[in-house]
């Protein structure tokens, strides 16, 4: 499962980013959570939500000891302690704050941005 990201959908309401931290971590800050909408009100008003693409090849790992089933481990958790990740990752994907990494672990099978996101600006692909 991944989460599909339609731009021209997205409203730049922030919904996504607040619940993301909210239901992880049992309060609301755009800070500590796994996606981040690039708002976009200068330009063409097309905002850009970012998030963990769920990369088969997890260029984010590149260069660390872990193969097999450590990687799904890794996979499932929404913080990670290795800040470099944010750098490795090519798509903006996880986000590093006060010494620690974001990543959307995909709720456990039901990502609750999507739910929020009534715009249909995010959507469950597999
Ligand atoms: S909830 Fe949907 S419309 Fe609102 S900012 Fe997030 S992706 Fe955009
Ligand atoms: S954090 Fe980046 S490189 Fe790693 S799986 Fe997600 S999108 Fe892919």
């Amino acid at each position: 499962m991944k989460i599909k990201v339609f731009n021209e959908k997205c409203t730049g309401c922030g919904l996504c980013e607040n619940i993301c931290s909210l239901s992880h971590l049992g309060f609301v800050d755009r800070n500590c959570s796994a996606i981040k909408v690039k708002l976009d009100d200068l330009g063409e008003s097309i905002h850009h939500p970012f998030l963990c693409r769920q990369c088969k090849n997890m260029k984010c790992l590149d260069g660390e000891d872990i193969i097999g089933d450590k990687i799904a481990g890794e996979r499932q958790k929404f913080i990670w302690e290795q800040m470099d990740r944010v750098e490795k990752c090519p798509f903006n994907g996880c986000f590093g704050y006060n010494g620690k990494v974001y990543h959307c672990n995909l709720c456990e099978g039901e990502p609750q941005c999507v739910k929020v996101c009534t715009h249909g600006a995010l959507q469950i692909s597999e």
